[in-house]
């Protein structure tokens, strides 16, 4: 078909909150979109903590990109695997869970595929301490942590039991201090009548954080309310030591005078640092891009790689202005660069003006009745800041049915403290040993 009759083709690569508010530009547009994601779903991260210690089931904070983009016409949805590009002949290659190629042509490109956990170079960590970014990521905490409270339970040997009963997470930014205090809750808890031969209350839940304060994008003042808060659950906050090896018994912590010191854990968390996945790299070569040290897409005002008009990279994976890692960064740029190729696709002869992130708020949850959220000159912490961060919430998750089995769920843990969430899978390992297939 003639290139001035035939729809232009636009390739989304990631449904996240940067993919997905991109596709949702082109609504009624003479546009043909794909948007092509790994897990064939759209996750709200900012939840997933929730997902990993019970509260939440997976189908409350994840839905099917089909299901969510079912009115779009235009938009068709692969599940795939994106794995390289070529640039010149402006398609995207991909891999099909069943491990087919497939190949798909653009005229304009949206990367979307946001970060993965970093561990400072020392990948060998992923083994013993799982980080979260993915349901999957969430699911294998929840079974670690239970688990461990099980393990605990039945071991004769006071060393072992105390081992198994302590918990450690490396990172304390949001997400870290929002699991070191729900693994704290749900002992205190959810769990606390639950078991016969240990007191889960008992659980030592060790949060270490490299630099002087937990939540520094919050600002001294509510960094500091947060160290209270933490405090106040029971979680031992050990600020400027930098962990620095994890195996399978625990992790080795450097101080900030230079000591080492070795601590006993069952059970490693990792919420420290981010690294763009191979998926970047791969692009960043193809169109000659820089990356920054986390191997994120250096960008140009517009959100497109240098002598790459056509190239758009939004989210977590793009580097402008050292905009931070949040899901309204990803929101925003993921809708401009949608409304940039909208206006070049409908002829519109005036350039949209760069790229402006409008900053609208921050959010953290401590614990039950407890959390800051801040928008604007308004800072709310406490019971307040709770009320928020629920409102807040709700309001973003994708799905009324998603919403409304949410707030039941809250409403049945923030009264009496349970959790329905407590099945796990059984690990490939376990499956294995006890002759079953995983
Ligand atoms: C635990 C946690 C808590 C958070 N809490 C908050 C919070 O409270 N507030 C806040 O504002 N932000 C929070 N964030 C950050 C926020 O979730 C991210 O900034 C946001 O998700 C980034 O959106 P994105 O579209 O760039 O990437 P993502 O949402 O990560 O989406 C990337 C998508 O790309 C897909 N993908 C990846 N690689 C490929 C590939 N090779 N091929 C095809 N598809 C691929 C993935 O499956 C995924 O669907 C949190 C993040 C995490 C991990």
């Amino acid at each position: 078909m003639d290139d001035h009759i035939r729809p232009q083709r636009v390739v989304i690569v990631g449904g996240g909150f940067g993919g997905l508010a991109a596709a949702r530009v082109f609504r009624n547009r003479p546009v043909d979109v794909t948007i092509v994601d790994s897990a064939g779903h759209h996750v709200f991260q900012p939840l997933l903590y929730q997902c990993a210690t019970g509260v939440l089931s997976e189908g409350q904070i994840a839905v099917p990109l089909r299901t969510v983009l079912k009115r779009r016409e235009n938009v068709d949805c692969v599940l795939a695997t994106v794995t390289d590009f070529d640039v010149e002949q402006k398609c995207v290659r991909a891999l099909r869970p069943n491990g087919s190629g497939l190949q798909i042509p653009y005229d304009y490109l949206i990367m979307a595929t946001g970060v993965g956990q970093s561990y400072a170079g020392r990948d060998e960590f992923a083994r013993y301490a799982p980080g979260m970014k993915t349901i999957g990521d969430a699911l294998t905490i929840r079974r670690k942590v239970l688990s461990a409270f099980e393990i605990a339970d039945s071991a004769t040997d006071p060393g072992q039991r105390d081992r198994w009963l302590t918990f450690v997470v490396v990172g304390g930014g949001p997400s870290g201090v929002e699991l070191a205090g729900q693994i704290r809750e749900l002992a205190t808890t959810t769990l606390r009548d639950d078991f016969q031969h240990i007191a889960p209350e008992d659980a030592q839940v060790l949060l270490f954080e490299q630099t002087e304060a937990v939540l520094t994008s919050f600002g001294r003042k509510f960094s500091a309310r947060a160290t209270m808060s933490l405090r106040k659950l029971g979680v031992d906050l050990r600020l400027r030591a930098a962990v620095t090896d994890v195996d399978e018994h625990g992790v080795e912590v450097r101080g900030q005078d230079g000591t080492c010191s070795r601590f006993e854990a069952g059970t490693v968390l990792w919420a420290a640092g981010i690294r763009s996945s191979t998926v970047a790299d791969a692009l960043a070569k193809a169109a000659g891009a820089e990356q920054d040290m986390a191997g994120r897409i250096k960008v140009t005002p517009h959100c497109t790689i240098p002598g790459h008009p056509e190239i758009f990279v939004v989210g977590d994976l793009m580097a402008l202005d050292q905009l931070p890692s949040i899901a309204e960064v990803a929101k925003q740029s993921g809708r401009y660069a949608g409304l940039c190729i909208r206006d070049r696709v409908e002829h519109r002869k005036r350039q949209r003006k760069p790229f402006e992130y409008n900053h609208l708020g921050m959010a953290a949850y401590l614990a039950r009745g407890r959390a800051i959220v801040s928008f604007g000159p308004i800072t709310l912490s406490g019971f307040l800041g709770w009320l928020a961060w629920l409102l807040l919430h709700i309001t973003f998750l994708a799905g009324i049915r998603n919403r409304f089995g949410t707030i039941l769920s809250w409403l049945v843990t923030f009264s009496r403290g349970s959790r329905r969430e407590r099945i796990t899978p059984v690990s490939a390992s376990m499956a294995q040993r006890s002759g079953g297939t995983a």
